[in-house]
């Protein structure tokens, strides 16, 4: 399977437009894997293809909430359907961090072999909050698989044994001073990435704002 080419046929790879990214840098393209998640074949796939560098190396998978739900159970299922005894559990968002506190799911972390996945890294900084609460709870990480990598991120930055991406993708990104969509007047796509807050730092930008989603 050519990921990169199904993950633009889903609709989530988006070009010549002008986004804000979570760096607060700018840029014209954008990954946002949701499009895919409606998809169940496409993702079981995925998931199939997330945990094959790590096969019986694993009894849990986790992943952070909501986004990542689905991602970790088709990913553990995977595993199951290989005739491995493998739990699917998650993290849930909470104020900066991610919590293990569902009943139960600390216990399929304890002196388990876990392994993080997730659907996009961009900063890493959700997974790297979700590795850290896996060992806060006694995990032992075998590593990190994502669909996409697009934050040039290492296992040794995510302090974990290894770290595997179905792709990895880089777009330039320029400092918002020196952008030169922001020259020309392109309008801020709100909707997707920091486009939001980037309008309430600058409400009278002179390319205005426009919405992807749903338009
Ligand atoms: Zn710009």
């Amino acid at each position: 399977m050519d990921v990169l080419e199904e993950l633009d046929r889903a609709g989530a790879v988006l070009l010549k437009r002008h986004f804000v990214y979570t760096s607060g840098k700018h840029g014209s393209a954008y990954i946002n894997l949701d499009p895919l998640f409606p998809n169940v074949g496409l993702v079981s796939q995925l998931g199939n293809l997330l945990v094959k560098p790590f096969v019986g190396q694993v009894d849990t998978v986790i992943d952070p909430a909501t986004g990542g739900i689905v991602l970790s159970v088709l990913a553990a299922r995977a595993l199951v359907d290989r005739g491995y005894p493998v739990a699917a559990t998650w993290a849930d968002k909470h104020d900066d961090g991610f919590v293990v506190e569902r009943a139960g799911f600390a216990e399929h972390l304890r002196d388990k072999r876990v392994l993080v996945v997730e659907d996009l890294l961009n900063t890493g900084g959700s997974v790297e909050k979700v590795c850290r609460e896996a060992e806060r709870h006694g995990g032992q990480l075998v590593g990190v698989s994502v669909i996409c990598n697009r934050g040039s991120l290492t296992a040794d930055k995510l302090r974990v044994p290894r770290l595997e991406a179905l792709v990895s993708v880089s777009f330039e990104a320029i400092p918002a001073d020196e952008c030169p969509l922001c020259e020309s007047a392109v309008p801020i796509v709100v909707d997707i990435g920091h486009g939001a807050k980037y309008r309430i730092d600058h409400p009278g930008y002179a390319g205005g704002y426009v919405t992807m989603i749903g338009a």
